[in-house]
């Protein structure tokens, strides 16, 4: 999804909030028998700051789908994963994203919010449940 910074800093919309579907990155998966079911839901806010940095929270969920690291039944959760991030214009900040201070492109802040959200196990019913008694 793009934010059209530049255009919102010309209608005075320093804030805002959005929301978008995207398909889940192919080569991101962190557990290698699962897979993300159906595309990743984002709601995130954004606030344009005075020198075009503009920061972004991102909140994700979809479902993981596979199977079960235990006992490899077939197992599924909804992971929500909150991810904020800031987006700077000059080329060389490695703590940041770059954009180019028009338009904003959420897409690799929502591939590191990915990454980052994946659980380590994926447990089915069974497993968790014993898992938490
Ligand atoms: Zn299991």
């Amino acid at each position: 999804m793009i934010i059209e910074v530049k255009k919102l800093i010309a209608l005075k919309k320093y804030v805002g909030s959005f929301s978008t579907q995207c398909p889940p990155p192919k080569d991101k998966l962190v557990l290698p028998l699962a897979e993300a079911a159906g595309d990743i839901s984002v709601e995130g806010e954004y606030e344009i700051y005075e020198d075009d940095s503009v920061g972004i929270t991102l909140n994700i969920s979809y479902k993981l789908r596979g199977q079960c690291s235990y006992c490899l039944e077939e197992a599924e959760k909804i992971v929500e994963y909150s991810y904020e991030a800031l987006f700077v214009t000059q080329r060389d900040d490695p703590d940041n994203y770059y954009y180019d201070g028009v338009r904003l492109d959420i897409a690799p802040a929502v591939e590191d919010a990915f990454v980052f959200s994946q659980p380590e196990v994926l447990l089915c019913k069974n497993c968790a449940q014993s898992q938490g008694s």
